[in-house]
């Protein structure tokens, strides 16, 4: 055997790593303030903020970047994801300067850098930027400079416009919902941003908006004809090589000007290509916009549940009833329900309610204990009213949330084998197998009443777990709605989005 030879000599590349990310309900009366930001663990820098995410986009990155030799990551001063979660409104622009105010300090103070990595979500909607993410990326070109390569990772529920790719040079969204294949989309972003840095990689991009609009809840990636979107970009990018096909599906909840479907399409040097790319893909779009607007059925929550009592009669069990549209964790319309129709054998998870909760916790509340007390509802008219909850306390605890966040709970067992977990935020279950964790057992119920749109489809549908699925709302179209033209929006004109208004699309 010879030796290896000996390596090129080339300059050590320097990346700096940075995370802002939030998924924005604007129409929710809490703001998403400084503190919701700080707390144990976030802000990060250095290996901790690099080892933040490892399943996530960070950890692809970090994987990916390290395979290479001659890569130095610098992990930049950085908030997580916020406490809050996903329930809580529009972000301060006191939170939003704080952060990127000191991640550009950062930035100039260990500089300079031969590219950033952005690991982003592309909803976060701060009061007076109307952009976040583009603002966010063209300050921080005006720190590192013009040949630095700058490039992010994108939630499929981002908010975009070309905007973002004038100052940076790639983004990468993620393909599926649920959102599969996030630390795919960080490699990617790692593999890119070197071979660019190295001079293999000139990136050239279309970003085109498709005048469409559609509520998350439908948005669901394992059924056509979302699906087939997602295939045909895929399909592109094996077709190309070097391609990068992004579908931005967008989050209307965020009463921002970019809503919307979005398609950006990157290549390597072939403008040409990536129009092509993205006017077929968007036709596509726009071909189908009919059936993407008309997937999964949303009941009300009396037909839902009388759906859910069919379906147990019958012995279709379990029966997965999802209250997709609740955004504070608040909401009592289900487990109302549930009481007035007396059900059994149902787990109620969750109800949100952060100040029972803490005063529970802080009585040092024991299984065992009788429990009466108002639940949840209040936050605002989309979560209803409190109600009495009359039972016995199963346990308390703290778990971790489907999309990351993390909440106190206390689990209650009520009338017939049913059990109600009453958490501190928002929680979204997207896995029977997360009640493991809460010391339930998934066998002990047929009915369960959640809080998810799609990311539940990941544990109780493509397992095969459940044997009926209904995704409810409350009748009037409260701030989760799929009724969207239900919202006051002030930044957005509803009619120039399919199904509202009848807007043209040419390409
Ligand atoms: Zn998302």
């Amino acid at each position: 055997m010879s030796a290896h030879p000996p390596t090129p000599d080339i300059a050590p590349l320097r990346i700096a790593v940075l995370h802002f990310a939030h998924e924005t309900v604007t129409f929710l009366a809490q703001d998403t303030e400084l503190n919701d930001f700080i707390y144990e663990g976030s802000p990060c820098r250095d290996e901790a903020l690099l080892q933040a995410d490892p399943r996530g986009y960070m950890g692809g990155f970090v994987r990916c970047a390290r395979e290479y030799a001659g890569i130095e990551l610098v992990g930049i001063d950085s908030p997580l994801f916020p406490k809050t979660g996903i329930g809580s409104g529009w972000v301060t622009q006191e939170a939003y300067e704080h952060f990127t105010q000191a991640m550009l300090r950062d930035l100039a103070d260990r500089g300079p850098f031969d590219g950033v990595y952005m690991a982003l979500h592309g909803a976060m909607a701060v009061r007076g930027v109307p952009r976040p993410e583009a603002e966010l990326a063209a300050r921080v070109r005006r720190v590192v400079g013009p040949n630095a390569i700058l490039g992010a990772t994108f939630d499929p529920h981002g908010n975009e416009d070309e905007q973002f790719l004038e100052a940076a040079d790639f983004a990468f969204c993620v393909k599926f919902y649920p959102h599969y294949d996030m630390h795919l989309q960080g490699e990617r972003a790692a593999r890119a941003m070197v071979r660019a840095m190295r001079g293999d990689f000139s990136p050239t991009s279309t970003t085109l908006k498709v005048p469409i609009v559609s509520p998350t809840v439908l948005q669901w990636t394992g059924a056509s004809p979302w699906m087939d979107l997602a295939q045909q970009a895929l399909v592109w990018e094996a077709r190309e090589p070097d391609t990068v096909v992004n579908i931005y599906f967008g989050f209307p909840w965020s009463d921002v000007p970019d809503i919307g479907m979005t398609v950006q399409v990157t290549t390597n040097g072939d403008a040409a290509l990536s129009a092509r790319i993205a006017a077929d893909l968007a036709r596509s779009a726009w071909r189908m916009r009919k059936a993407l607007l008309h997937t999964t059925k949303i009941h009300t929550i009396d037909e839902g549940i009388e759906k859910a009592r069919q379906d147990m009669a019958a012995g279709r069990t379990p029966v997965v009833l999802a209250d997709h549209s609740d955004r504070s964790g608040s909401a009592t319309w289900v487990l109302d329900a549930v009481l007035r129709h007396d059900l059994h054998r149902t787990l109620v998870a969750s109800v949100a309610d952060k100040a029972l909760v803490s005063r529970l916790m802080r009585e040092g509340i024991r299984p065992g204990a009788s429990f009466d007390h108002l639940v949840g509802g209040l936050v605002d008219e989309s979560a209803g009213q409190p109600v009495r909850v009359t039972g016995t306390v199963l346990g308390t605890g703290s778990a971790q949330d489907g999309t990351g966040g993390r909440s106190d709970y206390v689990s209650v067992r009520f009338g017939a084998g049913n059990v109600l977990v009453i958490s501190t935020y928002l929680m979204q279950i997207i896995d029977p197998a997360m009640f493991t964790g809460m010391g339930l057992d998934a066998a002990d119920f047929d009915l369960f009443a959640i809080k998810s749109r799609v990311h539940f489809r990941r544990g109780f549908d493509d397992t095969g777990f459940a044997a009926s699925i209904l995704l409810v709302e409350p009748p009037e179209p409260y701030l989760g709605t799929v009724r969207l033209d239900g919202l006051r929006y002030a930044n957005v004109r509803l009619e120039d989005y399919y199904p509202y208004g009848d807007p043209t699309f040419e390409v």
